[in-house]
């Protein structure tokens, strides 16, 4: 019946209550390690994980505030960069999520603070006008929040500790490995070994003992997304509706309806055998380790179809986040092994049957009626099925005229479009179509050199080519 799984999640974590958070999971990024004394509060700063409930960094912060007996406060800093990458697509998704986060801490007395600035700018006058005594926040592998970490790190005062916490790997991605992992057979038996110690329950964020005196400033949700400098033809999607409670929602429905065909047709993309988690996952709506341990538990009938969902939930996903902290040109040819380095150079002159502009592929206008169609997948519902997504992007290789300019079209098309865009998982995506990222090489080829190819043909013997295309080939 309707709502079974949240009825679930809140009894495991009423029965996980006093798990602490594994100290593994946390690391200091500043000097000071201990709350500043006589402080008025403590902060979660709120940046990958948007959530409350299932939420690692959440749980050591109101620990830590426990401990202390210091009222808890919650803050999101709001910086919209001006790009074609920022949408209202995304940004809807991700302000009405946080309006749930912040009817959350109403009811849970902890104090929500939305942020318009760069977090270096605007966090540390928060931390000081509430005389707040340490940050905790959240972790990302990704360029741009480890800059916000390093500069919020020397704006904040010395004697304040900054405290990181993984929310968003279940086997924290420092844990995992130490170094930049060559492929998916060589991280999963490290993080397997980790599973049985990371892959616990949470224990509830209740409700908070200690008040602040002054509450948060309440947020006007409507007022601060019309304020934003958003690209407005990249509209909100229907079907996946933002916030833990849709996402869960999906989570369920997914457990009843679609788990039982993930092992026959996951490569299928007229089958609805996956998830579709990755919009929920990507904003922090939903934890990844709530995921995995729901589908184990309650997935046990469809057994066969639970280890490769598991496979990609947790060793795929959690590679991405090790290729992108690893690797500093995650997202450049240069971030590619030596010998596909070399074969894309030596095959950049190769001649081209097809050679398209980024706009002609932009608007879906192309020989070839399955790729158009994904790509119209995309733009118009905002998620393209994951097997096309790997034929979508090697097909750029193919019909651009260098690796290079296939490498940016794909991450611009997929980063634009797609609501799970501007994750580790795209980069490692993209990467690994074009790059041969955590691939191996294959017989040498024109365009493609050693990178594995892929064909329309291929496609004809997987799935039902016509009915794709006839669905959603633009007219
Ligand atoms: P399911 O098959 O139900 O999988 C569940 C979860 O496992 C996903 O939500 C995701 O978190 C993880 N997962 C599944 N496949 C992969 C994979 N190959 N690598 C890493 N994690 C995986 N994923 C994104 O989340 N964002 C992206 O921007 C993105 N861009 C991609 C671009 C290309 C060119 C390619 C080849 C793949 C890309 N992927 C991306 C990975 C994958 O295709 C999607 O995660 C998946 O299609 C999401 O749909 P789902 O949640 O229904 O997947």
């Amino acid at each position: 019946s309707e709502g079974w799984l949240r009825r679930q999640m809140a009894t495991q974590r009423e029965e996980a209550a006093g798990l602490q958070c594994n100290p593994r999971r946390v690391r200091f990024v500043s000097e000071a390690q201990t709350v500043r004394q006589g402080s008025a509060g403590l902060l979660y700063w709120m940046a990958r994980d948007h959530r409350v409930q299932d939420n690692w960094a959440l749980v050591h912060a109101q620990q830590l505030a426990l401990q202390e007996e210091l009222p808890l406060h919650i803050c999101v800093c709001l910086l919209v960069p001006e790009s074609q990458l920022s949408t209202v697509r995304h940004y809807s998704f991700m302000l009405k999520g946080l309006e749930e986060v912040a009817k959350e801490c109403i009811e849970l007395g902890i104090q929500f603070h939305l942020l318009h600035g760069a977090a270096g700018d605007v966090l540390p006058g928060l931390v000081s006008d509430r005389s707040l005594g340490a940050v905790v926040t959240d972790f990302s592998p990704l360029r741009t929040p480890l800059q916000a970490l390093d500069s919020v790190r020397k704006s904040l005062p010395e004697d304040i500790p900054l405290i990181q916490v993984d929310a968003h790997n279940i086997v924290p991605c420092w844990v995992a490995s130490n170094k930049l992992e060559y492929a998916a057979r060589t991280i999963r038996g490290k993080i397997t070994k980790l599973l049985p110690e990371f892959l616990t329950d949470f224990p509830m964020v209740g409700k908070h003992s200690y008040t602040a005196t002054r509450t948060a400033k309440p947020v006007d949700w409507e007022g601060a997304l019309a304020s934003l400098q958003l690209d407005v033809t990249v509209g909100e999607v229907e079907w996946a509706k933002p916030g833990t409670a849709a996402g869960t929602a999906m989570l369920e429905s997914f457990i009843d309806l679609r788990l039982k065909h993930f092992a026959t047709h996951r490569n299928d993309p007229n089958s609805a055998a996956l998830s579709q988690l990755s919009p929920w996952l990507r904003f922090g709506h939903l934890s990844a380790q709530r995921v995995a341990l729901q589908v184990q538990r309650f997935g046990k009938k469809f057994s066969q179809s639970v280890a490769p969902f598991i496979e990609e939930l947790v060793v795929r996903r959690e590679l991405t986040d090790n290729y992108c902290f690893y690797n500093d040109n995650y997202d450049n040819i240069k971030g590619a092994y030596e010998w596909a380095q070399k074969t894309l150079k030596d095959h950049t002159k190769d001649k081209r049957e097809y050679v398209y502009t980024q706009a002609d592929l932009e608007k879906a206008k192309t020989h070839d009626k399955l790729w158009n169609g994904a790509q119209y997948q995309m733009v118009t519902e905002g998620k393209m099925h994951g097997f096309l997504r790997m034929y979508w992007a090697k097909k750029i290789l193919e019909w651009t005229s260098s690796p290079e300019q296939a490498l940016s079209i794909a991450l611009y098309l997929n980063d634009r479009y797609s609501l799970d865009g501007q994750d580790p998982n795209g980069f490692v995506g993209c990467m690994w179509s074009i790059c041969g990222i955590h691939d191996q090489g294959w017989a040498e080829r024109p365009v493609f050199g050693k990178i594995r190819y892929m064909n329309y043909k291929g496609c004809l013997r997987k799935f039902d080519v016509a009915k794709f295309e006839t669905k959603y080939c633009p007219k």
